[in-house]
């Protein structure tokens, strides 16, 4: 038998499942448009200045980016208020989680995370060689922190806390995320993964870099692709110590935020009321949404996103079958529910009509 050329283990690991193209399933379904509410997204456009600032990079794309990102990066260092060392930009935060496993782990080590979360996690975890242990979410689908920390052993080098969490929406609060940090103990990696912060309306949900980022081993992940509008392009950052930050350099691909990323993550900066106001329509919009789907189904949790889970169990691949046949794309995970994306007033109320029609 010939030897193969690609790693045996990674048959068994799940692919990353993108969001349906809603152009393909309109034309099969035969309807002008569909509606994609599927992977997250903000759905009111680049914000203003965006488009300008990427055309404008555009015209030097035969020279290579600046490899220290340095404007996105000073920039980002005087808003958040840290030295500058302590920034590091990804392509997407994801890119980024990916960059810290491969910089603080080696294989055989562990990493922690609840589950279910980010459905990254596992795919960085099995590529970087490392053990992924998952703690199952409580049964109001939040993170089970206690039951995190026990999952701690001498090998675990890395804990993730999406919060909020991907895909239900759920976060944990001040005093819980201090005490577990502080039973974690400094020589686990703590990474923050805030993809959403933007979207939290609740004072109790705590901003990790203020709260926490100052601790030796806290990393916090932010990103561009949701409330700011760049998902297509790839952006994101992360905030830590400066040993840490510099690790994580190291490894990233080089120039990997790339001209027109760094371009077009400042002009977005520079938009920073429109992105509030947007993200007060989706945070508004959210609130609705949760009060309509709970008339169906009671135990929806609320939500610090820009999404909503409907804890469906078996039931939601075939809601999603439904909605799709409907021409309203979202996202179930066989099983276990479904999560929907916030979208404009007008796709919200077509999604809230076809799951009307469900029989939920
Ligand atoms: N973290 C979480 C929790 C997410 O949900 C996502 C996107 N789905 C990411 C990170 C990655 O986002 P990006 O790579 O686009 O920055």
């Amino acid at each position: 038998m010939s030897r193969r050329l690609t790693r045996a283990d990674l048959d068994a690991l799940p692919s990353y499942v993108p969001g349906r193209n809603p152009a393909d399933l309109a034309r099969e379904l035969g309807l002008t448009e569909a509606i994609k509410l599927a992977s997250n997204e903000v759905p009111y456009g680049p914000l203003p200045g965006v488009p300008e600032a990427i055309l404008e990079a555009a015209t030097q794309v035969h020279r290579y980016p600046d490899m220290g990102v340095l404007a996105l990066r000073e920039t980002l260092a005087a808003r958040l208020d840290v030295g500058i060392e302590r920034i590091a930009t990804g392509c997407g935060s994801v890119a980024l989680c990916e960059h810290l496993l491969k910089a603080a782990t080696v294989p055989g080590d562990e990493v922690v995370f609840s589950w279910r979360s980010f459905e990254a996690y596992p795919i960085i975890a099995a590529t970087a060689g490392v053990t992924a242990v998952k703690v199952p979410n409580k049964a109001d689908h939040g993170h089970d922190l206690d039951a995190m920390a026990a999952a701690v052993t001498d090998k675990t080098r890395v804990v993730f806390v999406c919060n909020p969490n991907n895909p239900t929406g759920t976060s944990v609060r001040r005093d819980e995320l201090a005490a577990f940090i502080d039973r974690v103990g400094p020589e686990v990696l703590v990474i923050l993964d805030e993809a959403y912060r933007e979207f939290v309306t609740d004072d109790e949900v705590p901003d990790g870099l203020t709260e926490f980022g100052d601790r030796p081993n806290v990393v916090v992940v932010r990103t561009f692709s949701k409330a700011w509008g760049l998902a297509g392009l790839r952006a994101g950052y992360l905030v830590a110590q400066p040993e840490v930050a510099d690790a994580v350099r190291k490894v990233v691909t080089p120039f990997s935020t790339n001209a027109c990323v760094q371009a077009a993550a400042l002009a977005a900066l520079r938009a920073e009321d429109e992105m509030e106001r947007r993200a007060a329509l989706v945070i508004s919009e959210r609130t609705r949404l949760t009060e309509e789907l709970r008339k169906f189904v009671p135990d929806v949790p609320e939500s610090q996103a820009n999404f909503v889970w409907l804890p469906l169990a078996e039931r939601s691949v075939e809601f999603g079958k439904h909605c799709e046949s409907r021409g309203v794309i979202v996202r179930p995970f066989p099983g276990d529910g479904v999560r929907v994306t916030v979208g404009t007033p007008e796709e919200n109320d077509t999604f809230l009509k076809v799951a009307a029609e469900a029989g939920l």
